[in-house]
């Protein structure tokens, strides 16, 4: 029987819904609000191909929730709120608690607020949307589904950090792993992609203002570059990735900048922006270089260097490589990018057809290559809807 679920992506002042009706996973609606606590805060949708964009202040996240279900019912979206069956909330950290979906109860809310000190800049947030729409459609099941989840197949020679063993057994620090839902997407669909035997060495980089990449076999994550808290890995937009952690405590003292102020520098003033100096956003920087600007240039280098750095590694996880999959803003959309990290991989046998590459093709290796290196758009609010409809 068909039902119709919605996924739902909360941010600091933003909120994405998709709403689906399961299991043909047909989208019915999908938008979002942003600037939500301001002036300016804008609401917009499509729905039966139709874009709708209204400016309205909205103050919180609940008050973002009773106007989008006034406008389904107003709209005739739905007949009435009780026609939605479920709702799914992507949430950034589990923990150690959750292998899988989970349904929201007081407990599981409990416990995404206490996993915000590890993942600050998204979990606090993310409670803030479960709570709104509980507060607005109590009796509807919610379900959520953590980025942490896929990692959790990633053995313990590769998750434990090299210190004292009983900070593992008592704080549970070690290496989680995280865009668990993204590299999960990239995992199933992968087989409508490619045959079945360039599924068993994979590695899927999700490269977007945050990023990671997953080294999967046969839809299994082996490993990920993110770490205890989504700081870790590769460089991103604005946070630092891998840094050697003695490089902390030497700012503290040499700056007098406390824990906070040193946290807040490697998530939110460093990566391609610490580097450039100019802007997270890859377009500004790929702009910026292009026109010689030597700073955004050598942002980019180091950029690249760092996914090249998990490539290599990955390699030897897998014992080679079958297919390269490239997703997320910069994954699916900069040519460049995907250029420069595959002509390091040509010694792999690993050949793209520039053409394809520049018109971002699905295929872009060209037919000689011993790899086939492919662009999938990510799409996270299914793996949402999946994940609800195979729990309610
Ligand atoms: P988020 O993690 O916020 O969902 P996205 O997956 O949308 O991020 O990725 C955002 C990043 O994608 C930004 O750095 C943006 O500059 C980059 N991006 C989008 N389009 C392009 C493009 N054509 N060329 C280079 N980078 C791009």
């Amino acid at each position: 029987m068909s039902k119709k679920i919605m996924a739902i992506n909360s941010g600091s002042s933003s909120l994405k819904f998709k709403l689906f009706e399961m299991p043909s996973e047909t989208v019915m609606l999908e938008g979002q609000f942003e600037r939500i606590g301001e002036q300016t805060s804008q609401f917009s949708y499509k729905y039966q191909g139709e874009k709708t964009i209204k400016k309205h202040p909205v103050y919180n996240h609940r008050e973002a929730v009773e106007w989008l279900m006034r406008e389904m019912v107003d709209v005739g979206i739905l007949d009435s709120l009780e026609d939605i069956e479920g709702i799914g909330h992507r949430i950034s950290h589990g923990g150690t608690y959750y292998k899988g979906a989970t349904l929201i109860d007081e407990t599981v809310m409990e416990r995404i607020g206490e996993l915000g000190t590890l993942s600050p800049l998204h979990n606090p947030v993310n409670l803030i949307g479960i709570k709104a729409f509980r507060d607005v459609l109590p009796m509807i099941p919610s379900v959520a589904i953590f980025d942490t989840s896929f990692s959790h197949t990633i053995t313990p020679d590769k998750h434990v950090y090299a210190i004292p063993y009983h900070f593992y057994e008592e704080y549970g620090i070690k290496r989680y792993g995280f865009h668990g839902i993204s590299h999960q997407y990239i995992a199933e669909q992968l087989p409508q992609y490619v045959a079945e035997e360039k599924l068993g060495r994979v590695i899927s980089c999700h490269l977007g203002s945050g990023g990671s990449l997953s080294a999967l076999s046969h839809g299994k994550t082996i490993n990920n570059s993110m770490g205890f808290t989504p700081l870790a890995g590769i460089v991103m937009g604005t946070r630092s990735g891998d840094v050697d952690p003695q490089i902390l405590p030497y700012i503290a003292e040499k700056t007098g900048k406390d824990v906070f102020e040193i946290k807040e520098m490697l998530n939110k003033e460093s990566g391609l922006l610490g580097i450039s100096k100019l802007s997270n956003d890859c377009r500004d920087v790929e702009e910026a270089a292009f026109a010689g600007n030597q700073q955004a240039q050598l942002a980019l280098d180091v950029y690249i260097q760092s996914i090249c750095k998990y490539v290599g590694s990955y390699l030897v996880d897998l014992g080679g490589l079958d297919t390269l999959v490239f997703t997320a803003g910069i994954g699916e959309h900069s040519s460049y990018i995907r250029t420069e990290v595959c002509k390091r991989l040509a010694f792999l046998g690993l050949k793209i057809d520039e053409d394809k590459n520049q018109k971002n093709e699905t295929y872009i290796h060209h037919p000689t290559s011993q790899v086939d290196v492919i662009v999938i758009p990510t799409d996270e609010e299914i793996i949402i809807a999946r994940e609800v409809f195979r729990k309610i």
